[in-house]
């Protein structure tokens, strides 16, 4: 038993779940294939794709814009040139003579440059024009014109035409003012450069974000998961995502939403005290888990909102708890029983809605720019079954027929290449068994504790505070002798990469099993007894230990036009933190803001 955090270099995995293990090591060939790019060289990759992103939208929207300008100067050029060709449209050559002109324009670059070049250009050519009818005038009066020749009637018509040509000038500037205007304030013709047509509607940047709750990353090599495989050879991924601590699905889900650690967001447990509001967290309890105090940080939802893009949330934990009061477009609200295909079904009639830029489009009903959707059955029968188990098989694989569905739904409305999808999980599974079971009675006297947090991780938050110590003490010599679990202090020695201390709500005391060890009371299994019995432990899977473990490891794979890498691109496995990357893509994307700088 160790109390002290393990060095890096000599933390391997442990040998605790050998079936789990073997697993996982047995599919070598997918390290041939990984190219091993530093995530450094990514992220400039990133940095330029977003750049010339923005470069292209720029071009875009200058096109557009001299294209909106010249749709209105259609007119005014005739009016502004009308001086100098008059006399080219009294040679009957007007039409084809104003194409050539305004086609020599564009080339020029002159439709493409800023209103304001354009405003002073088009007075320029009017204080021209005026000196040029003096001097014509001038001409006539020593050489005699056709107009002069025929006295004052002819004199009228042409003060007539003068006269036109002025109020013609006016008319031009009023228009030339009201395109000026226009176009500053270009935002829809930015949102539509921004928007891709699938061949019947436009659709602004569109994520599916869907994340396989307790998919562990070696799933996806048990020749279960066709469609998974086939959108790991199209898209982008790490070979795996590392939770965050502890490995459980609310902490990680809500890291996944913020890009905090659960230390800063709060969200420290599936199950946790807060001792200054004298409240418990109790994740599957809505009236104890849905109060907004509880969610720290701005979760992607809300940013999104917040930014004017339209969000629906399928089942995300938290996202029903009105976090920083934000109204969201769809909120789904949790089901556990929901079968698959109707979130497929979910997920298609949500893009299915009129676009902004759609007859029948509707404020109230928006079609959502991104859709985050929980699929909680992987888990569930990990959980139940373990995730060695033959029952597990058919849950991964229904799964992947889930994500085929969508895929296909995506590909029968042209919109493989328009709408992101990214599939993440927010953490592994360990089979457990009743030999790797601690009697948590054998360490500590329940009633010396005000409040035990977590699982399989045990929190002790004893009654009085001053014995803290010596139950941490006591931890260590009654543990001495056992490998299978570390004590640790949360203001003394806890890990510092598990970045879990700075927060209140994280208990003072703490037992970490080792993977696949679990910590139970004589209530939920007396394992004196049931080692002599036979009597089998349940669940048979657990999750929540070190989050850098093999069996911990989530997936995260994405393809979309967000992602324009190489098919089957290969990237560092990080940590969920770095998730928070794609929000900046959005933000980028979507014009948001992005959120404050967090730790
Ligand atoms: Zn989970």
């Amino acid at each position: 038993m160790s109390s002290q955090p393990q060095n890096e270099s000599q933390r391997v995995p442990s040998s605790d779940a050998g079936t789990d293990e073997r697993t996982l090591y047995d599919h070598t060939s997918d390290d041939e294939g990984y190219d091993g790019r530093p995530s450094g060289e990514l992220d400039e990759r990133d940095h330029d794709i977003l750049d010339s992103e923005d470069e292209r939208e720029r071009l875009l929207t200058q096109k557009d814009a001299g294209k909106g300008l010249l749709g209105r100067r259609a007119s005014s050029v005739k009016v502004g040139k009308w001086d100098k060709k008059k006399e080219m449209k009294e040679r009957r050559k007007g039409g084809n003579e104003e194409s050539s002109a305004l086609m020599y324009e564009m080339e020029e670059g002159i439709g493409a440059s800023s209103t304001s070049f354009r405003s002073g250009r088009s007075s320029l050519s009017d204080e021209q024009r005026l000196p040029a009818s003096e001097s014509q005038r001038k001409v006539c009066r020593v050489y005699g014109c056709a107009s002069e020749a025929n006295g004052p009637q002819v004199r009228r018509k042409s003060l007539y035409r003068r006269i036109a040509i002025y109020v013609s000038i006016i008319v031009l500037f009023v228009v030339l003012l009201a395109a000026t205007y226009n176009l500053s304030t270009p935002k829809d013709v930015k949102e539509a450069a921004a928007m891709l047509s699938n061949g019947t509607s436009l659709f602004a940047p569109t994520t599916i974000l869907i994340s396989l709750d307790g998919f562990r990353a070696d799933f996806l090599y048990r020749n279960l998961t066709p469609t998974l495989n086939q959108f790991v050879a199209e898209g982008i991924s790490p070979k795996y995502m590392m939770p965050s601590f502890p490995s459980v699905t609310f902490p990680n889900h809500y890291t996944m939403a913020t890009g905090m650690y659960p230390e800063a967001h709060g969200v420290v447990g599936n199950t946790f005290w807060d001792p200054e509001l004298e409240q418990e967290f109790y994740y599957t309890d809505p009236k104890r888990s849905l109060q907004p105090h509880w969610w720290g940080g701005e979760p992607l939802w809300v940013t999104a909102e917040k930014q004017g893009v339209r969000t629906a949330v399928h089942m995300w934990p938290g996202s029903e708890a009105h976090i920083l009061n934000q109204e969201i477009a769809y909120i789904d609200k949790y089901n556990g029983s929901e079968v698959l295909p109707t979130k497929v079904d979910r997920i298609m009639e949500l893009l299915d809605l009129p676009g902004p830029k759609d007859i029948g489009a509707s404020a109230n009903t928006p079609r959502p720019q991104l859709i985050a959707a929980y699929v909680p059955d992987v888990d569930g029968d990990g959980h139940r079954f373990g995730p060695n188990s033959t029952e597990i098989r058919k849950t991964i694989a229904n799964a992947d027929t889930m994500m085929a569905g969508i895929l296909a739904g995506l590909h029968a409305r042209n919109l493989t290449d328009i709408v992101n999808v990214i599939v993440v999980s927010d953490h592994g599974m360990a089979t457990t068994d009743k030999t790797r079971l601690i009697q948590l009675e054998d360490l500590i006297d329940p009633a010396e504790l005000s409040h035990t947090d977590g699982w399989p991780l045990y929190g002790l938050r004893p009654k009085d505070p001053a014995s803290l110590h010596r139950l941490y003490n006591q931890l260590l010599e009654r543990t001495k002798d056992n490998p299978n679990l570390d004590v640790y202090l949360r203001d003394e020695n806890m890990p510092e990469r598990y970045h879990f201390s700075k927060n209140d709500r994280i208990a003072p005391l703490w037992i970490v099993p080792k993977t696949g060890w679990a910590i139970v009371t004589k209530d939920e299994f007396n394992v004196e007894v049931g080692l002599k019995t036979g009597e089998e432990y349940h669940p048979k899977g657990l999750h929540g230990y070190d989050h850098e473990h093999p069996l911990m490891r989530a997936v995260f794979i994405a393809r979309g036009p967000a992602f324009p890498h190489e098919a089957g691109s290969r990237m560092e496995p990080f940590r969920k933190l770095m998730f928070s990357s794609h929000r900046t893509y959005i933000h980028k994307r979507s014009k948001l803001t992005p959120p404050a700088q967090r730790t």
